[in-house]
């Protein structure tokens, strides 16, 4: 079996398998902005804020402005110079009057719909700006990370492309067997050094270091289950 072959082989694997999670962490942050939808819904909720208060505005402007024709009309009926009677004639005034003294709080009530009004459009605004500037700035950092993940991506398709290159020059005997054990952890072949094997760190029983230097069959660390390479 060729431990050397595959030693090298498993080195490209495991920096693939680094560069393969490195890559899914950059995936992972690549998505549509998250706060998008809650604030595209409070401008929805503020434009339609916005149009009760242009409705109450209207209103405000009605109800001043058929006060404003009722105090004409009366003002007309009261210097016409056809009314002469003097009774009615007080009481025009006192209708006058009255309808005087109810205008400035009906005045006053407009006004404060139109700043309602003002202050509702402002904020949403306010709002369309917010949402312009986070999207910029979303996009700044997504632009970033498309970036990143191509850079990640051509790692791994670099490694890949190291590996067929390796795999060529093995054998498929040695190539099932290194599958087989990959797939049940990322370390297949060990060097052993002073007797300690590489894998898990163990100091390995004489026999088993003799056996694996024979290499006439492959040896397996009795701790970690590592083929063992003695070099
Ligand atoms: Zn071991």
């Amino acid at each position: 079996m060729d431990l050397e072959g595959l030693q090298q082989l498993q080195e490209i694997d495991i920096q693939r398998d680094q560069a393969k999670r490195e890559l899914q962490v950059i995936i992972d942050q690549i998505s549509d902005p998250p706060f998008i939808a809650p604030l595209e819904g409070e401008i929805q909720a503020q434009e339609n804020e916005a149009r009760r208060a242009d409705h109450a505005v209207r209103e405000a402007r009605a109800i001043v402005q058929t006060a404003q024709r009722r105090i004409e009309v009366t003002d007309q009926r009261l210097y016409s110079g056809s009314i002469t009677d003097h009774r009615t004639l007080e009481e025009l005034q006192r209708e006058l009057y009255g309808q005087r003294q109810q205008l400035p709080p009906l005045v006053d009530a407009e006004s404060r719909a139109r700043y309602d009004a003002e202050l509702a459009h402002e904020a949403g605004a306010w709002l369309q700006r917010l949402r312009t500037s986070a999207l910029d700035i979303w996009d700044v950092q997504q632009s970033a990370l498309k970036r990143k993940r191509a850079e990640a991506q051509e790692r791994v398709d670099e490694f890949s492309r190291q590996i067929e290159i390796l795999r060529d020059r093995l054998s498929q005997e040695d190539l099932a067997t290194y599958d087989q054990y990959r797939r049940r952890r990322p370390q297949v072949v060990a060097t052993v050094a002073g007797g300690v094997c590489g894998g898990c760190r163990l100091t390995l029983p004489t026999i088993v270091v003799t056996r694996a230097r024979r290499g006439t069959r492959t040896v397996e660390c009795p701790s970690c289950g590592c083929l063992l390479r003695v070099t």
